[in-house]
């Protein structure tokens, strides 16, 4: 069985067509896929083994609530990590990242009510490093985006690359402490 401390429940979010479906599709070890089936599932569950330990991995592809505020306010409020997820290819789509943490950290401090606590659990992925002659974004405009501080993975969906170092870091980085969720 899992340890209650051991559940993770991973948010991801980002712009549309950046891959969020790809890499939880490769993660659940399915087949990557040009196109992905607009109606396909978005809650997973997975259990995770990381050094002798079983981890519950749920996670909420928040794709399909771009459009609905309400509903990813809710998706955030439920979530105790973050999976931000851009593309290497697209500036704007790091752009968005920026807003959407601004939206969590919004969402977050009114529960925790401190709005000086920057150290939600979060991870800032940048996806498609297979398509390296159209990448837009360096590693060095994330850093100015975002802070220095920021944990950024670069990976690949497509070819697998990094994939399970990021979601290892996703499930050990813990969560928020239970009263705020
Ligand atoms: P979502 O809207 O963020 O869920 O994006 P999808 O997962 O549906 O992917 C959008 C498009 O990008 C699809 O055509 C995918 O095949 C493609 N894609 C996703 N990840 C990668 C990747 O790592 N490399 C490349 N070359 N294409 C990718």
């Amino acid at each position: 069985s899992v340890k209650p401390s051991h559940y993770r429940r991973i948010v991801v979010l980002g712009a549309p067509r950046v891959g969020k479906t790809a890499i939880i599709r490769r993660f659940l070890g399915d087949g990557f896929e040009e196109q992905y089936e607009p109606t396909t599932e978005d809650f997973h569950s997975k259990l995770y083994h990381i050094r002798g330990e079983r981890y519950q991995l749920d996670i909420l592809d928040a794709s399909k609530e771009r459009d609905f505020p309400a509903k990813r306010r809710l998706s955030i409020l439920t979530g105790d990590i973050f999976l931000l997820v851009f593309s290497v290819t697209d500036q704007e789509s790091l752009t968005e990242i920026c807003s959407l943490r601004e939206e969590i950290f919004t969402a977050k401090s009114k529960l925790t009510k401190s709005k000086e606590n920057r150290q939600l659990p979060i991870i800032i992925c940048g996806n498609k490093t297979d398509l390296n002659s159209s990448r837009a974004v360096q590693p060095s405009d994330i850093c100015q985006s975002l802070g220095e501080d920021s944990a950024l993975f670069e990976v690949s969906a497509k070819e697998c690359t990094n994939l399970e170092e990021m979601f290892e870091a996703l499930a050990v980085l813990g969560g928020l402490p239970t009263e705020t969720r």
